[in-house]
């Protein structure tokens, strides 16, 4: 296969153009991703531009791994020299090497959001912020998001009276001491350390422009100020720029990403050429002709057009169901459908907007005895049973780690209580201590009672001694040593249930982990393998040989393709997101994230809404999304389930807000029952009409009773009784 085989002439473009900074600006499934691939292949083989002297971007440490793999197919040489990788992860190699440049120590360790919400939390009530009024979450995002745009707490300016900013600022500026302090570094903070050792060091910055001569990301609509910055800073005066990327693709808005960033690219950088890429090859005309109808109505886009020569492909399918199980039944059986026709399961992938959702969804899978995935969910590296041992590894590397000591101090349980620990945390504050140092200071200066002093002793002396007995183990071994000593194995496995059994697997898996992580990586090291743990996505596609169904969430779901889509619980409120609906630019991030799920689709796509949902313990009625009655009428084919409306929903051409779903008259029989009454039945007692179908004689009403849950009956014999 040659480089340019199979390229359209825009794409050849984009791939031969000598280089140059360039934009490539194009629609969902146009190539992007390939012509970037495509792209450093040529300047490898036709340029003679060392692959050292390549640094690629890309959103997710699976492309990049992707990527690599392609480039090594296509070239058929290996490039390990070159650099690809997320932006995180490419800041952390960056940090990895220049450690000392940065202020950190050489065994500095990265937080995730999880340690990063605890210390916060600790700060704050070091500082007697009451978590009503200041709300952890909200400090975390004040912190993350001032990091995102480069401001460090002393820029920061706020008025006198301006308590928030006051307040929050101050917690962010305990925050870096204390990180400081600990040597742990969080995620944003990779990306702004990084920006700033570069800015402030000429020599060094100008080796790294003098190394990258060509510089690639794709998905560049979702680069926030501090990517921006960075990306800017090591294209010098003679590097160059090849970013691609799609503005109706933007929906990290609200994490801090900059759809701007497109247009300000082209001012900024030198003689930027922009190349329009404008044949999908991806969907099929009717998937491509709904997709584009909703992304239509948003305003502010810079505007492209999209066809395609594909097969005009089957209708979309539109179903409303009567409740969440309806749906998620729905799903399951069209799934059943298609493998039936031949379909794969790696094939199907089924979308939603929140985590929430899918656990009814995984539950009817199970049902089915389809085996599925939830990708880039609950990563491994985040089940607590390998959160505690990290924890041990975390300390054993840096034991000043205070997040890693504070989990496992009582881990399993040996008697070191919240008294105890307590004290360990005054002790720290009032001299400026690490938690283990003063945990030292207390036995040492025989500041415990006798219980509490034998039990922590006990705990400084295993980690010590692992310690020593670990020193020159590989990680894989240190690991199981870890497990042994620490007795993790013996905790987890009193526990008999199913849960039990799989955290044992867990830890287990881990130690397997670490030994491929050593395979794969010269110069491993468990300080390295620590970074790994915290920066990998949870996205790596696989899951032993069984074919499954993928789950994900639309944001996860960007940049990837599946013959066949489901987008499930397209209601409003849920999606677009309640916290969205009122403001036009957040609806629009809204419209735009439904316009990347969509356009996920090859050949077949599913739409579906519930009329009834029960989410985080309520359940409601839900009215369908707006998105939906953007879509052309002649493109559906429209199904429902029992479905609460007397006539056929017409979708186009209505704008929601005129119209309920709920038919305003939910009343029926003589208005002797309405929907959402309650009803007393003789044996199975009260419940709550959700639905109701056929008429007179032949009239049945779904009921969820209290004692039994869904029962569906024959009005004329259940005698229900009106409350
Ligand atoms: P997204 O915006 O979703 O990230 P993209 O623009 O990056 O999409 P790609 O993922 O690179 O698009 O390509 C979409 C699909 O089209 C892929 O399966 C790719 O192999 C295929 N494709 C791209 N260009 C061509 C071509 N010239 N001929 C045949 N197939 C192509
Ligand atoms: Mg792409």
């Amino acid at each position: 296969m040659t480089i340019t085989e199979n390229l359209n002439q825009q794409q050849l473009m984009a791939v031969s153009y000598q280089p140059a900074n360039l934009l490539v600006l194009a629609g969902a499934g146009s190539g992007k991703t390939k012509v970037l691939v495509s792209r450093i292949a040529y300047l490898i083989q036709n340029h003679r531009i060392g692959p050292a002297n390549i640094m690629a971007v890309t959103f997710t440490n699976k492309a990049a791994r992707e990527m690599r793999e392609r480039l090594e197919k296509m070239l058929q040489f290996p490039v390990t020299s070159m650099w690809v990788g997320t932006f995180h992860g490419l800041a952390h190699r960056f940090l990895r090497a220049h450690w000392q440049e940065a202020g950190l120590s050489q065994h500095f360790q990265i937080i995730d959001s999880e340690d990063q919400f605890r210390i916060i939390k600790r700060l704050q009530k070091d500082l007697d912020l009451a978590e009503e009024r200041w709300p952890i979450k909200q400090t975390q995002w004040f912190i993350n998001n001032k990091k995102d745009q480069g401001i460090r707490p002393q820029h920061i300016q706020y008025g006198a009276h301006d308590i928030f900013d006051k307040t929050l600022t101050k917690v962010y500026e305990l925050y870096t001491e204390y990180c400081k302090r600990n040597n742990v570094v969080d995620f944003a903070e990779l990306l702004l350390r990084t920006h700033e050792v570069l800015r402030d060091n000429l020599s060094l910055l100008e080796h790294y422009q003098d190394r990258f001569k060509h510089i690639l990301v794709d998905e560049f609509q979702d680069t926030n100020d501090i990517q921006y910055a960075f990306v800017k800073l090591i294209c010098g005066r003679d590097n160059f720029l090849t970013a691609v990327g799609d503005d109706d693709q933007s929906i990290y808005g609200w994490r801090g990403a900059k759809i701007e960033n497109i247009q300000k690219l082209t001012k900024d950088f030198k003689d930027t050429i922009t190349i329009r890429l404008e044949q999908n090859y991806r969907s099929t005309k009717n998937i491509l002709a709904a997709s584009n109808a909703v992304i239509e109505k948003n305003s502010n886009r810079l505007g492209k057009k999209l066809w395609t020569d594909g097969e005009t492909g089957g209708l979309i399918t539109l179903y409303s169901a009567m409740n969440d199980i309806d749906e998620a039944s729905f799903i399951v059986k069209s799934i059943l459908h298609e493998i039936h026709d031949g379909a794969s399961r790696n094939d199907i992938a089924i979308l939603y907007r929140s985590n929430a959702q899918s656990r009814v969804l995984e539950e009817q899978l199970i049902q089915a005895g389809l085996p599925y995935r939830i990708y880039g969910g609950m990563r491994f590296f985040d089940r607590a049973e390998i959160k505690d041992a990290l924890a041990y590894l975390r300390l054993l590397n840096n034991e000043n780690d205070d997040a890693a000591l504070e989990r496992i101090i009582n881990v399993p349980t040996r008697g070191v209580g919240n008294v105890t620990l307590n004290k360990i945390r005054d002790l720290a504050k009032a001299n400026n201590l690490s938690l283990w140092q003063s945990a030292k200071q207390h036995i040492s200066g025989n500041l415990l009672a006798a219980r509490a002093h034998n039990s922590l002793q006990n705990f400084i002396e295993l980690i010590e001694n692992i310690k020593t007995e670990t020193e020159n183990l590989a990680i894989a071994e240190q690991i199981e040593h870890v497990l042994f000593r620490a007795s993790l194995k013996e905790f987890y496995s009193k526990d008999k249930s199913d849960r039990g059994r799989m955290r044992l697997d867990n830890l287990n898996e881990l130690v397997s982990a670490a030994r491929e992580f050593d395979d794969n990586n010269d110069e491993a090291s468990m300080s390295l393998f620590l970074a790994h743990a915290a920066l990998e996505s949870g996205d790596d596609g696989n899951s032993g040989d069984t074919e499954c169904v993928q789950l994900m969430t639309l944001h996860s779901a960007k940049g990837l393709e599946f013959p066949i889509v489901f987008i499930s619980g397209l209601e409003q409120g849920l999606f677009p997101h309640q916290l969205s609906m009122s403001e036009p630019d957040k609806l629009e991030e809204e419209r735009r994230l439904c316009y990347v799920g969509m356009t996920r689709a090859m050949q077949k796509l599913y739409l579906t809404h519930a009329q009834l949902r029960r989410l985080h313990g309520n359940e409601q009625y839900r009215r369908p999304s707006c998105f939906l009655y953007d879509l052309p009428e002649e493109l559906l084919d429209k199904r429902s389930g029992m479905s609460l409306f007397t006539t056929s929903t017409t979708y186009s051409q209505k704008q929601p807000e005129s119209k309920a779903t709920i038919p305003q008259n939910t009343s029926f029989e003589n208005n002797k029952y309405s929907i959402g009454q309650l009803v007393e039945h003789a044996t199975f007692g009260v419940g709550t009409i959700l639905n109701f179908e056929g008429a007179g004689d032949n009239l049945r009403i779904q009921v969820n009773f209290k004692s039994c849950g869904t029962k569906l009956l024959a009005a004329a014999y259940a005698k229900l009784n009106p409350l």
